[in-house]
Parts: structure tokens; sequence; C-alpha cells
């Protein structure tokens, strides 16, 4: 289910726009420029037939960036006053992702579709295979009727050339919870009442037309006046760039953030608190707990599967504990949480304590914008370090193994991991909850995106290779059993 964002380069084009839109001295009104600038006068279009084309897809990815929804947009509102209504707005109210109408319209409808394999054969074996006479042979080739055709792909296993394809959506195919869907003008729909924030859309879109709307007005306008803005960098980032999690620190300061701390700071309450929770529920008589961690996770349990709700652990996620800290250790200060998820967006907006979250996309775009080399700087001095278990909360299997870890070794705890929220996993976890057993393990931890949050949307490294760097920057880290012995 996760991959990759492949549109990641276009997306960072035009984020780096507005950043410098913002930085210049005739913001708000160099928003209005960019898609002119991005495609000017004369130039050749690069994905589409012409540059009007495509200056109007870049110009609803200013509006995506600019934190708005394209849906609403009505083609006369100018980027500009786009940029003045998101300096004046107080918070971004609505849905965390929208459409870019102009980018998905190139991506056609699922249905069957005969190419030009056919050989207009003797036996016409597709026709006979078509019990809703949806095709017929016109001028030796075969042609089906999409009037009739049910798409139940009959024809395609009978075709002994295999002539026959299916045409996918890929956004409809990476959805495990049929949230996402064309309408009739060939725009993709989001049901946000069955959306569960997992991002796959968002990754799996190969034109890039599902965007999260971003708070990057929100963070720069924060950093340029004189609160403290304190970044709080999610476990993931540590396997994303080639420079240590240090050096992203220290870049995030050169863009202006006053403080970094590492959100496995807050995930070591977590591991902390789970563990104790898992402890009294057994004594209980509980026969399994999840994790809850995973913001996707509990958006499904909330919208698609409430009966799994009583077996999720309260404990509050590494997010909203970092957040916690932060407002404490830096009296009135901005939190912003960075990380690889389309739901943590979706869930700091619910939290008092987080006041904005960047993906990892976007801290990028922050830094080519501002011309910040990673490789020239310096190695932070995280406050308070973290211990190796929390640093590992970005793998799958990483939560479970430090809840195992802090708790007693009488709390005879067996682990079992959801790696990817997808359609089967997401049909085992209802069966667990309907028989209020989990044969499997009595501590599941669910990780919505595959390999954890490494395979989150916004992602620059595959999985895998992230998992290695991830492991050497927890290897640096301190046990949690000498954090817990000091808490
Ligand atoms: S994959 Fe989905 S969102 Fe992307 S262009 Fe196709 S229909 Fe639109
Ligand atoms: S974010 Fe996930 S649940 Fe929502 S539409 Fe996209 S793929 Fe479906």
């Amino acid at each position: 289910m996760s991959n990759i964002k492949l549109t990641s380069n276009l997306n960072k084009q035009v984020l780096v726009k507005i950043i410098q839109a913002f930085d210049s001295d005739d913001f708000p009104r160099s928003t209005y420029q960019i898609p002119f600038k991005m495609r000017p006068k004369h130039s050749d279009p690069l994905y589409r037939c012409c540059i009007h084309k495509e200056r109007a897809a870049i110009r609803e990815r200013v509006i995506a960036g600019l934190g708005f929804s394209v849906a609403e947009d009505d083609h006369e509102k100018l980027l500009s006053q786009y940029a003045v209504d998101a300096l004046e707005r107080n918070e971004l109210a609505g849905e965390v992702l929208t459409a870019i109408d102009t980018a998905c319209k190139g991506c056609v409808p699922v249905r069957i579709h005969v190419t030009d394999m056919c050989q207009g054969c003797v036996a016409q074996s597709c026709v006979a295979s078509c019990k809703f006479k949806a095709i017929k042979i016109e001028n030796s080739k075969a042609v089906i009727d999409t009037d009739l055709c049910k798409n139940c792909g009959k024809c395609i296993s009978a075709c002994s050339y295999s002539a026959i394809a299916r045409l996918r959506v890929p956004c409809e195919e990476v959805c495990p919870v049929k949230a996402i869907s064309k309408n009739d003008l060939g725009v993709v729909e989001i049901d946000f009442e069955r959306c569960i924030s997992c991002g796959s859309c968002v990754s799996g879109c190969p034109f890039g037309a599902i965007h999260e709307r971003s708070q990057l007005i929100d963070i720069l306008q924060a950093i340029k006046s004189d609160t403290p803005v304190v970044a709080m960098i999610a476990p993931a980032l540590g396997g994303q760039f080639p420079e240590p999690v240090g050096k992203l620190a220290t870049a995030l300061t050169r863009a202006g953030f006053t403080h970094v701390v590492e959100a496995a700071e807050g995930a070591d309450l977590t591991i902390l608190h789970e563990a104790e929770e898992f402890i009294e529920r057994s004594k209980e008589g509980e026969p399994f707990m999840t994790t809850s961690c995973c913001a996707a996770y509990r958006e499904l349990i909330t919208k698609l599967v409430p009966e799994l709700e009583k077996y999720v652990s309260d404990t509050p996620t590494p997010m909203h504990y970092t957040a916690r800290i932060a407002k404490d250790r830096f009296p009135d200060c901005i939190t912003v949480f960075v990380g690889p998820c389309v739901a943590k967006r979706k869930e700091g907006l619910q939290d008092p304590y987080v006041d904005y979250v960047m993906s990892i996309e976007e801290m990028g775009a922050l830094f080519v914008a501002k011309h910040i080399e990673l490789s020239e700087c310096e190695d932070y001095e995280f406050s308070v370090p973290s211990s190796t278990e929390a640093r590992e909360f970005a793998i799958t299997g990483g939560v479970s193994h430090a809840v195992g870890t802090a708790a007693p070794e009488n709390a005879n705890i067996t682990p079992f991991c959801i790696d990817g929220l997808d359609k089967k996993a997401i049909a085992l976890l209802k069966s667990f909850a309907g028989k209020g057993v989990c044969n499997q393990g009595n501590l599941i931890e669910v990780m919505a995106c595959q390999g954890g949050c490494v395979g989150g949307s916004s992602i620059l490294n595959t999985p895998k290779s992230a998992e290695v760097k991830i492991k050497a920057y927890g290897a640096k880290g301190q046990s949690i059993r000498r954090i817990l012995e000091t808490v």
C-alpha cells in the first residue's frame, strides 16, 4: 500500500515557489504570478498539451499549498486573494485533503478496454464469454458497449491473445475503505464519511492529483512573529535524508524554528503509559489490546469499526505528549509537528497542544527555498535525547517491542503486528472485535502504512532503506529501561 510519492518533484517546486513568494517584498501579490513564472510565455509544456492547462493545474496546486480546498474554488478568485485569506485565518477548517481537478481529469475511469492486440479471431471467445452481450465484432475487431459492460472481466480471461485489459483508477485501487471514486465529470471525489486519512491515494496517484491542504503560510507567519516556534520531529525523519537527524534539526533552526524536540521524547511517555495500561487491562481479563498511536487506525475505528473501540489503548500519541512537553518547556510557544503522514495533520487539527503540522515534503521545500544545505549544518544538541525504542516507533514492530521492553517480564506480552491497513487487515481486525479473541497475540500493533510511519505518504526514501537508517539513529539513543528508572 505504501510507496514513494513519484509526483513529489512537481509538488515540491510549487511549495518552494509559495515560500519564496511569502519571503518576497510584494507578498501576497507575488502568489498570483507563480503559474506564470513556472510556465512562462513560449515555454514548452511538460505534462499537458499546452502551458495554459499546466498553469491551471499549477494554480490549483498553489490553492492547496496555501491551505484551501480546490473543490470550493470558483476559478475567479485570484491566488493573491487566497494568500490574503491564508494570512488572516486562525485555523484550517474542514478536511485535510483536496483533489486537483485539472490534474485528475487525465486519468480514465475504470473500464474494460480492447487493445490493439485484438486479432479479430475466428473463435470470438470474448463474445461467447460475455453473458451481458456487451461485446461484438466490428471491422474485424472486438468492440465493447460500455452501457452493457458490467466490468466483470470474463472476456479478459477468455481472450487467447491477452488483448483485453482492465483500466484501473490508481487511487480507487489503493484506498482500503472505498472512500474515493471518480464522479460524472471525471474528477475524483473523496467520501469523508469513510476516508481515514491514510494518505494511500496521495502517494498512489500518478498525476499527483490528491493534495494535503498545507499549513505552510501559517507556519511561515508564526516563524516571522516574535513567538517561539518549536519543531517536533517524527522519528520517521531519521530515515529520509542522507544526513542524520541532528543536521535536520539544525537546518530547521536555520529556517527560523526556535527549538527542535524529538517526537520520540513523547513516544517515551507513550511507551511507559501503554505498558502500564496493558498490565491493568490484562488483570481485568481483557483478551487483547491494540496500540493507539497510528492516527489513520484511530480514524478507521471512529468512522467504520466502532466495535474495536473498547480494545484500543487510551494512551495518548507521541505527538500529543511531545506537544505538551514543548508547551511546558517553552511557555507560550507555537508547536509544529513534522512528519510523513496525512492522518497526523488531521490529528493535529483536533489536538489543542499541536498548533500546526508540516509534511516532510514541505520541510524539504523549506530548505530548498531558503537555500539551506543539510550537509553544511552542524549536529543539533537535543536537550533531552530520547530512547532507542522510541526512535524505532517509525518501523512496524517498533511500538510493540518498546511496550514489551518497558513492561515487567511477567506481563506475558505476545505482540502481533498489522503491517499496513489494507482491506484484508481491516477484515482481520473486525473478526478480532467480533469474536472478542485474537489468537495471534495479546498486544496488537496497528500501522496503517506498510513498513510503519516510514511508509507514510510524504516519504522520500523506500521503507526498507529508511528502516536501516532509523536503526542507526535509534542505536544512538538511550535505553528505555534507563529512562524508566528516572521517571
Ligand atoms: S488516480 Fe485518482 S486522483 Fe489520480 S488522476 Fe486518477 S482518478 Fe484522479
Ligand atoms: S486518504 Fe486513504 S482512506 Fe482517504 S480516500 Fe485516500 S486512500 Fe481512501
